[in-house]
C-alpha cells in the first residue's frame, strides 16, 4: 500500500514538475536588441501601418485595405484550452485606433488574408462585415467566412494566385509556403463555425502579396511576406524596393534555410529596406486598458528571435539593406 502511495506521490509531483517547467518555457521571453528604430512621419501619401503578426492596414488617402486583420489575439490559456471566437471588442478597439492613426475614414475595401491559420484568417469575416469590405483569400479562407455568415458578395476567391485592385492599389497574389512549423498543411473543406479550436483553422494556400500602385511608379513598390516559407524562384521577375518579412518561426530553423530564405525574398527582389513582421507573440493584446500596447516577441520555447535577427542584420549588412523591426502601431511612409 505504502508503495502505491508513493508511486502516486511521484508521479504527481513529476506532473507538476513537467507542467511547472512548460510554464515557465512559454513566459520565458528573449532579451532582443532593435536596430535601427523607424522615423515616424505624418500621415500622408502610401503608407502603411504595422498591427502584429502580419497585420497591416494599407492606405493611399482614398482607399484602406487590409492583410489579414488578426487583432482578437486571445490569451494562452484560452488558445490552449477553450475553442475560439472573435473578441468583438477587442478588434473593434483595435480597428478604431487603426483609422484614428491613418487619418481614415471607417472604411475598408479589402482584406487580403495571408492563409487561413486562425492568427491571420480568424477575424477577417467579422471586419468585412463592420467595415464593407470583400475578404480575399484561398478556398481555405471561404470556409472560414462562411463559418461567419459573411455574404457571397463581400468573398473573393483567387485559387492559386493572381490579381486584385483595391483602388489605385493593385495587387499580386503569388501562391508561395508556410515556414515548415509542424503546425503547417490541410484545407478547410466545410465551413469553420465558431467557436472553433485554433487548430480547426487549416492552413490552406499560403500567399505572398506584392504591390504597385500608380503614385509610386510603374512596377511594384512592396512585397509582403507572412509567413516565413519561400518557394524557390517564386519571385522571378519581382523586383521592389521594400519588404516585409514574416519571421514566425524562423529562428528555430537552420541558418542554410534561413540564407536561402533571404536570398529568396530580398536579394532576388533586389529590396533596399526590410521590415521585419509576425515576430511576436500573439497571445499578447493591441491594445490594454484603453492604450496601444508594444510587442514582445516569442517565447524562447517557440522561437529564437536574437539567433534569426544576428543572422538577418549580418546578411543585411553584406547585401547594404537597412532592416528595421516593426513594433505594433508603427507607420511606414513610402
Ligand atoms: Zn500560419
Amino acid at each position: 500500500m505504502r508503495i502505491v502511495r508513493f508511486t502516486l506521490f511521484a508521479l504527481f509531483a513529476f506532473v507538476l514538475l513537467g507542467l511547472g517547467a512548460l510554464v515557465f518555457l512559454v513566459n520565458s521571453y528573449p532579451t532582443v536588441q532593435f536596430p535601427d528604430p523607424l522615423k515616424q512621419n505624418p500621415a500622408t501619401g502610401v503608407r502603411t501601418l504595422f498591427l502584429g503578426t502580419s497585420s497591416m492596414a494599407w492606405t493611399d488617402g482614398q482607399s484602406t485595405w487590409l492583410v489579414d486583420g488578426f487583432f482578437s489575439r486571445q490569451p494562452l490559456s484560452e488558445v490552449a484550452f477553450t475553442r475560439l471566437k472573435v473578441n468583438e471588442t477587442q478588434v473593434g478597439a483595435v480597428a478604431t485606433e487603426m483609422f484614428k492613426r491613418l487619418n481614415m475614414p471607417s472604411v475598408l475595401s479589402g482584406i487580403l488574408v495571408a492563409h487561413s491559420h486562425y492568427d491571420h484568417s480568424m477575424d477577417a469575416p467579422f471586419l468585412a462585415k463592420q467595415y464593407g469590405a470583400r475578404v480575399v483569400g484561398s478556398e481555405s479562407t471561404l470556409q472560414i467566412a462562411k463559418g461567419q455568415d459573411l455574404p457571397n458578395t463581400q468573398m473573393e476567391v483567387v485559387p492559386g494566385g493572381g490579381r486584385v485592385k483595391l483602388g489605385e492599389f493593385d495587387i499580386q497574389l503569388i501562391q508561395s509556403a508556410h515556414a515548415p512549423t509542424g503546425f503547417t498543411g490541410g484545407f478547410n473543406s466545410k465551413p469553420v463555425y465558431l467557436p472553433a479550436h485554433a487548430l480547426q483553422f487549416k492552413e490552406g494556400i499560403s500567399y505572398s502579396f506584392v504591390v504597385s500602385h500608380p503614385s509610386l511608379g510603374s512596377g511594384p513598390f512592396a512585397l509582403i511576406q507572412p509567413s516565413a516559407g519561400y518557394v524557390e524562384g517564386q519571385n522571378k521577375g519581382v523586383s521592389v524596393k521594400h519588404v516585409f518579412l514574416g519571421m514566425g518561426g524562423l529562428g528555430k530553423l537552420s541558418d542554410a534555410y534561413i540564407e536561402n530564405y533571404w536570398q529568396e525574398m530580398v536579394v532576388r527582389t533586389q529590396a533596399k529596406h526590410v521590415y521585419l513582421i509576425h515576430w511576436d507573440d500573439f497571445t499578447q493584446p493591441l491594445i490594454k486598458e484603453g492604450d496601444p500596447v508594444a510587442l514582445k516577441p516569442m517565447p524562447k520555447l517557440l522561437d529564437d528571435l536574437p539567433r534569426s535577427l544576428e543572422l538577418l542584420n549580418m546578411f543585411s549588412e553584406r547585401d547594404r539593406v537597412t532592416l528595421h523591426v516593426l513594433d505594433a502601431w508603427q507607420m511606414v511612409n513610402f
